[in-house]
């Protein structure tokens, strides 16, 4: 089959094998040429692997200290007559350049949020891995079904208290639009907590730990965004601040208990960027292509990588990071920088369909959008007839 990408709204509905495994061997190359991290990690787990930071997690783990990786993720395996889904080539190639590197690296692909899933996972720590010393908890799901009851929860992305309206991309029509949403009733609000909250990071650790596949100073991580002014109102303030709210809440008490063994449990704040997590918030692909403009004429600009790869180095693994007062570290910093958000906000105001693309770095969006799906990378045979079956 020849693979052309089908875009669907603010979704890929297909992906490219060739093209997603230059992507992993990329994001490889960019931890190595930084050297190795020390002390890092020896076996890590990777809920939410498959791709954005998780992808990014995994990769930093393995090439920068050798670690063995045990990924899960909710990826769509192919068929004769359709693609995998991006998170599962990924997944297959990070698979192959790890076993040539001679890493452990295996994958278990279904529900994170089931008992089933943990399950398997410490099954399998148990009989290949012996202990864990980092968990990364990098899921990004719009629902959630509690194992508990089998109650299925769908989150919601609306402000609380008052509507808002605010500027908008529609990238089906390449155009600068408003978009009003309506403030979340309280069920909707309690529904994003049960799914993007902290509950289920809490299950996670509190399984593995009682199954003893944790080591005494075991890390573990989650991540968040913050962000400023333009999008508190539809993120920071809005059903999923609250739902990160919640994550801090569950990090605390996950670190009051992890720290009694010498362990640490941290919640790290990272870069708003294109995934396919953020391209289906309003507001963010128009807020991203500004600040991706703005952040690489100031040559600052990083993508998830670079990102997580500072993240390793000089708070995971560093001597003594700093946090902030939240108890977070933090690797948004160069976001947050005062000019830099004085100029993405300056650029807020004037920006219309007419000069967007002189304004913003909307094809640098367009471009890192259909590279998370394997399309568009310099040296990939994009004519080439190709089987779309790989086996993970
Ligand atoms: P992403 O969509 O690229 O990745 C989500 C991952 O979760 C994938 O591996 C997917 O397979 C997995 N997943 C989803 N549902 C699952 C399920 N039920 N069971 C198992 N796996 C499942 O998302 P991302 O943007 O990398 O987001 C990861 C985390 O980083 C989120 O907590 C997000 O809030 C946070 N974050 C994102 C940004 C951003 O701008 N993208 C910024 C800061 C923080």
């Amino acid at each position: 089959m020849i693979i052309k990408p089908k875009v669907r709204g603010f979704i890929c509905t297909n992906a490219h094998p060739v093209g997603c495994a230059a992507n992993v061997r990329e994001q490889i190359e960019v931890v190595q040429n930084s050297g190795s991290i020390q002390p890092g990690s020896k076996n890590a787990l990777i809920i939410g692997s498959s791709t954005g930071y998780g992808l990014a997690s995994r990769i930093a783990a393995a090439f920068g200290s050798n670690a063995a990786t045990l990924g899960v993720f909710f990826e769509k395996p192919p068929s004769e007559t359709k693609t995998a889904s991006a998170g599962y080539y990924n997944s297959v190639a990070f698979h192959q350049e790890a076993k040539s590197a001679g890493l452990y690296a295996e994958s278990i692909n279904g529900d994170a949020f089931s008992d089933e899933i943990k399950q398997q996972v410490i099954e399998k720590i148990k009989a290949e891995m012996g202990k864990i010393d980092l968990v990364v908890y990098s899921l990004a799901s719009p629902r959630r079904t509690d194992p508990k009851t089998g109650i299925t929860f769908n989150s919601t992305l609306k402000p609380i208290g008052n509507p808002v309206t605010n500027k908008s991309l529609d990238t089906s029509k390449n155009l600068v639009t408003e978009v009003s949403l309506d403030p979340a009733s309280d069920e909707e609000i309690a529904n994003t907590i049960k799914v993007m909250g902290g509950e289920d990071w809490e299950w996670w650790i509190d399984a593995l730990s009682q199954a003893g596949v944790l080591t005494e100073d075991c890390k573990t991580v989650a991540y968040t965004y913050i962000g400023k002014k333009i999008t508190w109102p539809i993120y920071g303030h809005a059903t999923i601040g609250k739902a990160k709210e919640d994550l801090d809440r569950a990090g605390e008490v996950l670190n009051r208990k992890l720290s009694e063994l010498g362990g640490e449990a941290r919640v790290c704040v990272l870069k708003g960027l294109v995934t396919q997590a953020s391209s289906a918030i309003p507001v963010m692909p128009l807020y991203i292509s500004l600040l991706y403009k703005v952040m690489k004429e100031a040559g600052t600009h990083e993508g998830c990588i670079e990102q997580i790869n500072r993240l390793f180095r000089d708070a995971i693994y560093a001597d003594s990071p700093e946090l902030d007062e939240k108890g977070h570290w933090r690797v948004d910093d160069l976001e947050l920088d005062e000019e830099i958000q004085q100029k993405v906000e300056a650029l807020w105001e004037i920006v219309n369909s007419d000069n967007l693309l002189e304004l913003s770095d909307y094809q640098g969006y367009q471009q890192e959008f259909l590279k998370l799906f394997g399309f568009g990378i310099d040296g990939v045979d994009y004519e080439a007839d190709l089987s779309p079956l790989l086996e993970l």
